[in-house]
């Protein structure tokens, strides 16, 4: 009995003792009484400018929502799927037949470089091998089945910056380039 009443009395004053806990309490009540009417969620086609992909944000003492606190390309794929866009065009890449130098797979990038993973043909003939595309060098080759792939980009046309190696790696172009100079010599 004794332990009990001092566990009790611990708790009390621990919790008099506190004022940040006695303030997060009263706060709480006070916003929720004044919630500001919230602006209202732009649609797919009022997004104009950058700024429109900053979410409202969510009420006061509620936990946000992904349309409330999203943004960005995050918040303009979310719009675009409420309205059945694919924003950022998910399908699967043609797997009706292997890709040739004469005829690649075709893969599009609004992006200045573009990954693509391919499993080979018939499809999952092979695990996933992950091949890279750049708009300075668009075709790649599976190393796995030799299916060819191409980029084709697509994204703005006066993109402000031009795609260039943070590491200034030299693409090579032939087998040639992957000797090193002094064994030219
Ligand atoms: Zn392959």
């Amino acid at each position: 009995m004794f332990l009990q009443r001092s566990a009790a009395t611990v708790a009390r004053r621990a919790a008099a003792a506190s004022p940040l806990l006695r303030r997060s309490i009263a706060t709480t009540a006070v916003r929720r009484d004044g919630v500001p009417d919230q602006p209202k969620i732009k649609t797919l086609k009022e997004i104009k400018v950058e700024a429109d992909l900053i979410g409202p944000g969510a009420a006061p003492g509620t936990v946000p929502t992904d349309i409330e606190q999203a943004t960005g390309l995050e918040r303009l794929e979310i719009l675009g799927k409420m309205e059945g866009v694919d924003v950022f065009d998910m399908r699967p890449l043609d797997a009706s037949r292997r890709g040739t130098l004469e005829d690649p797979i075709m893969v599009r990038s609004a992006g200045d470089k573009q990954f693509a993973g391919c499993t080979g043909f018939p499809a999952d003939s092979h695990n996933v091998k992950w091949l890279t595309m750049t708009r300075e060098r668009p075709v790649t080759r599976c190393f796995e089945c030799g299916g060819v792939y191409k980029m084709e980009y697509v994204g703005p046309e006066h993109s402000d910056h031009h795609y260039h190696n943070p590491h200034g790696f030299k693409e090579p172009k032939s087998l040639a380039d992957y000797v090193k100079p002094e064994y030219w010599k």
